[in-house]
């Protein structure tokens, strides 16, 4: 509880009344999937702005003037880390925020892709659990007369994602071992692949901000024909023209689309965390399941 606002205040000197009000912990999350996060951890007692939107590539991002000013009266500004938000430190920095930082993915094992960490790591349900540790943590550090809320609300999504865990490699095993090969858009499941066993290959490097060569596009093509990968996936914000030709290129089917890098909108197929993994096994398990 915190004293309220000067107009109810106002109010308050009118009527003699009791003059206390909740006010919601004010969030900036970087993007719609920890957006999600915070809102299943933080339910009613805070307030939470997207910067990058659903069905958005948060790898390139220019943010407006009204994102700077959602920073600059947050208090807690929620990010991956890893790399991903590379537009971040200017924005932080242009909006005069006084913000407590918190790095989503602290605490995570990091894959290694060249020299780069791979920032994808929310892909492995149990690093999403990391995930909503953290967030939980710096919400009943900024606001800990919500702490019993934050520790109810995190240890009921905890259970789910615990489930969600279970459902995934259950359903990995009903795709025949040979057949958990797919290519997607860009390289953001190599923690997917890492703990659920499905191969990826993405034609786009971990980031969506370098275009495939000639020779790149040349390469994919000649190991989809070579390890007879069964299916090629779309992205929901990525262009469809690279995976498009790919496909026309080698016969290979294309088996719909995955969320990788951003929620739907609330009409979409994945306008949760929980709902965008259980969308993306059900995608690949009805492509490569026999
Ligand atoms: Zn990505």
């Amino acid at each position: 509880m915190r004293l309220c606002s000067a107009l109810i205040c106002l109010a308050f000197a009118l009527t003699a009344q009791p003059c206390f009000a909740t006010e919601r912990l004010n969030v900036v999350a970087s993007f719609s999937i920890l957006a999600d996060f915070a809102h299943q951890v933080g339910g009613d007692k805070v307030e939470i702005t997207s910067l990058v939107e659903p069905d958005s590539d948060v790898h390139v991002y220019t943010p407006s003037p009204h994102d700077a000013r959602d920073v600059g009266l947050a208090k807690l500004v929620i990010i991956n880390g890893l790399g991903l938000e590379g537009w971040m430190p200017r924005l932080l920095q242009a909006s005069g925020s006084k913000a407590r930082v918190v790095t989503a993915s602290d605490g995570i094992t990091p894959l290694k892709r060249g020299a780069d960490a791979d920032p994808h790591a929310w892909q492995s349900v149990k690093n999403a659990m990391i995930y909503v540790r953290n967030i939980r943590a710096a919400f009943e550090a900024a606001d800990p007369a919500d702490a019993a809320a934050f520790k109810a609300n995190a240890e009921r999504y905890l259970a789910a994602l615990e489930a969600l865990d279970r459902e995934v490699r259950a359903d990995v095993e009903k795709i025949p071992p040979a057949r958990r090969k797919v290519i997607s858009t860009h390289n953001a499941f190599g923690y997917f692949a890492d703990a659920y066993g499905i191969q990826f290959i993405a034609p786009l490097g971990v980031s969506t901000q370098t275009e495939p060569s000639a020779r790149d596009l040349a390469e994919i093509v000649g190991q989809i024909k070579q390890a007879q990968i069964p299916a090629v996936f779309l992205e929901n914000f990525n262009d469809d023209r690279l995976i498009g030709r790919v496909a026309s290129e080698t016969g290979t089917k294309v088996g719909g689309t995955l969320y990788s890098d951003a929620l739907s909108d609330e009409n979409g197929p994945a306008p949760t965390y929980i709902d965008m993994v259980r969308h993306n096994i059900n995608t690949l398990t009805s492509a490569l399941a026999p």
